[in-house]
C-alpha cells in the first residue's frame, strides 16, 4: 500500500515570529495541537489549532484528498515505470 496524499504533501508552516518556513506533513499537521518553529534562533511555539491554522490544514486536507482519488483513478499513475 502507497503513502496517501496527507503523507506525501508537504506544506511549509510560516512562523509567525520570525518568518521563516517549517515543512511539514499535512497528515502531521491535522493531527498534532501544536508545533515548533524549526529555525534554532527562533523555536517559536505555533498553535495549530488557531482557528486560522485550522482552516488552512482543512483546505489542504481537501486538496490532498483531491489527489488520493485522482490517484486512485488512475491507478498510481505517480508509480509508472517504463
Ligand atoms: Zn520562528
Amino acid at each position: 500500500m502507497g503513502l496517501s496524499a496527507g503523507e506525501r504533501t508537504y506544506f511549509l508552516m510560516t512562523c509567525h515570529r520570525c518568518g521563516k518556513g517549517t515543512r511539514k506533513q499535512v497528515d502531521w499537521l491535522s493531527t498534532e495541537r501544536r508545533m515548533q518553529c524549526s529555525s534554532p534562533k527562533c523555536r517559536a511555539v505555533i498553535d495549530l489549532k488557531a482557528p486560522q491554522h485550522q482552516q488552512l490544514i482543512e483546505i489542504l486536507l481537501h486538496h490532498a484528498a483531491e489527489v488520493d482519488e485522482l490517484l486512485a483513478s488512475t491507478g498510481s499513475m505517480d508509480g509508472l515505470k517504463d
